[in-house]
């Protein structure tokens, strides 16, 4: 099997060819039919995380071992399955749950593997999507994607799962008050369809690219506002009838959690999930004096990848654009993704 791996924190991809393993016990082995390129993808290959006031988080102390074939987004097809594998068929096409924990502590017993902490995911603790071949350790993490394109699927293992997860964290009252959405890139934009399949009243997005806020708006945004503009603060609010009961911050700096917290009204939530990186420069009063509650949102559980992947069947989300690139440009297409080169998703086709 052919593969495009990690061999140096931040040093470009390497190609790399390996025997196509033989799937054990329950694995089953998929040939990759499309693998998405994802931001967090930036942050391994980086090797960490700024953690702001000069810290930073190191993936290699954190048990991330190189050589590493990133690619947590995939879809495939099964070609070979373990004796032990049950319940999917060979020549099938499966979206792959990538977020998998060790399967035994009570975290992963409730459902919530993503947030193990002894984490095994695909494309970040074991061999990942951006190969032609993947191995998944069981078939419980395959989702039958049953004539659904694979490429415009894929995106939805991470960054559709992880806007679903965070809209969930917040789902009660949006109905009636707007959502703050901040950052439109694949993420927000997802994240306003799903809300709409949820029955919100409507979101307002903030992003500082002029491109990206036409996207929002085309995608349905109430109002798409610059989170830079001077003003910001007062179009949010003005924007939102109010102050914001609700917000999402997909991008996770210093200067749009700022904003976020800013705009929130009493007993107001913000959920985090972008891993841009800084430090919070909030008030601590102002968290009690507000009653508000902040929240983090890391990817999604399996019971919800499938939930989001019936709501696509049903129609009521439909995917983003994808910009399918190949295999062997796996290493351009993360420099691309980081100049922000792409709207919507970027899906490697082997
Ligand atoms: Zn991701
Ligand atoms: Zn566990």
């Amino acid at each position: 099997m052919r593969s495009y791996q990690v061999v140096d924190f931040g040093a470009p991809l390497v190609e790399a060819e390996a025997p196509t393993p033989k799937p054990q016990g329950a694995e089953a082995l998929l040939e990759v039919v499309a693998a998405g390129v994802c931001h967090s993808d930036l942050h391994i290959w980086e090797g960490g995380y700024d953690l702001g006031r000069g810290k930073r988080l190191s993936l290699k102390d954190r048990g991330i071992n190189l050589p590493l074939t990133m690619g947590h987004e995939t879809a495939g097809r099964v070609v070979a399955l373990g004796p032990d594998a049950k319940g999917v068929a060979i020549g099938r096409t499966y979206l792959v749950y990538p977020w998998i924990g060790c399967g035994q502590c009570a975290v992963c017993r409730r459902g919530d593997e993503n947030l193990c902490a002894a984490p095994n995911c695909l494309g970040i603790h074991r061999h990942g999507g951006y190969a032609d071949h993947i191995l998944a350790p069981d078939p419980k993490y395959l989702i039958d994607l049953d004539g659904l394109d694979p490429a415009a699927m894929a995106p939805f293992a991470c960054s559709g799962l992880t806007a679903f997860s965070a809209l969930k964290k917040v789902a009660a009252g949006l109905n009636e008050t707007p959502l703050v959405i901040i950052g439109a890139g694949g993420l927000g934009l997802i994240c306003l369809q799903i809300l709409k399949a949820l029955g919100g009243k409507g979101a307002i997005v903030a992003d500082i690219d002029p491109i990206k806020r036409e996207a929002a708006k085309k995608n349905g945004a109430l109002a798409a506002i610059d989170p830079r503009a001077p003003d910001a603060l007062a179009q949010l609010t003005a924007a939102n009838g109010g102050p914001v009961m609700a917000a999402i911050d997909f991008v996770g700096s210093e200067e749009t959690s700022g904003l976020a917290f800013a705009a929130l009204g009493r007993g107001g939530k913000l959920v985090m999930v972008g891993l841009f990186g800084g430090a919070a420069g909030w008030s601590l009063p102002l968290i009690p004096i507000k009653a508000a509650s902040i929240l983090g949102s890391y990817v999604g559980n399996l019971a919800e990848l499938r939930e989001l992947v019936d709501l696509v069947r049903a129609g009521k989300v439909e995917p983003l654009p994808v910009t399918r690139c190949a295999l062997h440009e796996a290493g351009q297409t993360l420099t691309d993704l980081r100049a922000g080169r792409f709207i919507g998703r970027a899906v490697l086709t082997p």
